[in-house]
């Protein structure tokens, strides 16, 4: 049994479907294959901005915005389908009547329960296009509702799985018949209550890890519009480097700092099972890709990594106290009440500096609380610049910087912290 995931850039126009499409065929008849699809292209922004201006109470709008989205889907299945247009456009119909349902109300819940609610739709139109167009060409697909198997807790936008009931449910829905290709959607499930929720930005990735863990897959396939896995980011580094194998642990590493391979939570479930994670190329299926597994002990290039949008927090203390005893518990259970996860602490005597992410509200929260015990001080517009596996050159490069706020270095990992090139 295999997993394929394919994410919003490999399904985003009439060509990209059409290529998945040649990639499934060659799935072998023998094998059982789960698709887990991700909201085509952009769609899952758009429905971002369908939900602000349904909670800004602007019915006309959120129904507008909806509309294109709506448009948008139609128009692709109308290319796609002949024979199953019909079957397809009544599937489609529901999913948009639920959500216009729903943009008719009044909020009065929380925004991200809407979010979950409105959001979840673009999976479930991607997979029923996806599915009929396998059918369509002679792939006897079946479509699964993962709302009715992934079952999460009600922490809408970052649910949580429940792992057992969905390990109950995942092995009715899926092996019942083997050699199927069974479609489903990445992302998105449900509660106990048939609430729908989402498991946080591009969590289609962990939902095929998850599936992947629960069915005891061969091995997961993330379909993407790369070589395979890069040794940086392109946007940043004109130097980066494809890498033909990774261990586990170096990719969990590498989505901690920041690295947008892998949903970081994705990492985990196949890494129980002993479960290889491919990474490859949609565009060119025949390229050998990624291939993420245990241990291995091949030589990396450096790996480099860039976090935008960072804060750096200074707490000193009020009273010339050290730090890190006591007055730290309760700067640790702030964090964790915010949910905020430092990327970077350095300890000093009388001060600790904490860097993280930028959320805007917490960080005021972070500040207003710690400001019982410490001095503090926020810098904002900073950078995280990450490499693993450095070398001299690129030690030689950073300590040219002159825009270095804080620096830490193991032997395997240089970080530093810099204010942003727009500073
Ligand atoms: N469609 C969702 C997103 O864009 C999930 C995913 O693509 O993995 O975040
Ligand atoms: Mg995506």
């Amino acid at each position: 049994m295999i997993v394929y995931k394919f994410g919003g850039a490999s399904i985003n126009n009439i060509e990209r479907i059409q290529q998945v499409i040649e990639i499934v065929k060659k799935i072998p008849e023998n094998e059982m294959a789960i698709l887990v699809i991700s909201a085509m292209g952009k769609t899952t922004n758009a429905l971002e901005k369908v939900v602000a201006s349904f909670y800004n109470k602007n019915t006309t709008e959120a129904l507008a915005l909806f509309n294109v989205i709506k448009n948008q889907h139609l128009n692709i299945a109308k290319y796609l389908l002949v024979q199953q247009y019909n079957t397809c456009y009544t599937k489609l119909s529901d999913i948009f009547t639920e959500v216009e349902w729903l943009l008719h109300d009044n909020p009065v819940k929380t925004f991200d329960y809407y979010y979950d609610q409105i959001v979840c739709s673009g999976e479930l139109l991607s997979s029923t296009i996806i599915h009929f167009y396998c059918q369509e060409n002679g792939v006897a697909s079946k479509w699964i509702d993962i709302r009715d198997v992934l079952l999460t807790d009600n922490n809408f936008r970052d649910a949580g799985i429940e792992w057992n009931v969905t390990e109950h449910k995942a092995k009715q829905a899926f092996l019942k018949d083997e050699k199927q290709v069974y479609i489903t959607q990445g992302f998105i499930g449900a509660t106990s209550d048939n609430e729908s929720t989402t498991l946080g930005r591009e969590g289609s990735d962990f939902t095929a890890a998850i599936l992947g863990n629960i069915l005891q897959a061969n091995s997961v396939t993330i379909w993407k519009d790369v070589e395979g896995v890069m040794s940086a980011d392109p946007k940043y580094f004109p130097e980066e480097v494809y890498i033909p194998e990774l261990s586990y642990h170096e990719v969990i590493e590498m989505a901690y700092y920041g690295a947008q391979v892998i949903h970081p939570k994705t990492i985990q479930p196949l890494q129980n099972k002993n479960i290889p994670l491919l990474v490859k190329c949609f565009l060119n299926p025949a390229l050998p890709g990624t291939i993420i597994q245990r241990n291995n002990q091949v030589q990396l290039p450096p790996i480099q990594i860039l976090k935008e949008n960072q804060v750096l927090i200074t707490l000193q203390s009020l009273d010339f106290s050290f730090v890190g005893g006591v007055t730290m518990n309760g700067i640790y259970a702030i964090l964790q009440e915010l949910k905020l996860i430092p990327n970077l602490i350095q300890f000093g005597a009388i001060a600790v500096q904490i860097c993280m992410d930028d959320k805007p509200e917490k960080i005021t929260q972070l500040a207003l609380a710690a400001a019982a015990n410490f001095n503090v001080q926020v810098e904002k517009n900073l950078q995280l610049f990450t490499v693993r596996h450095y070398n001299a050159a690129i030690v030689e490069k950073i300590n040219r910087e002159n825009t270095v706020v804080l620096r830490q270095q193991t032997p395997v990992t240089i970080q530093i912290l810099k204010q942003s090139e727009q500073h």
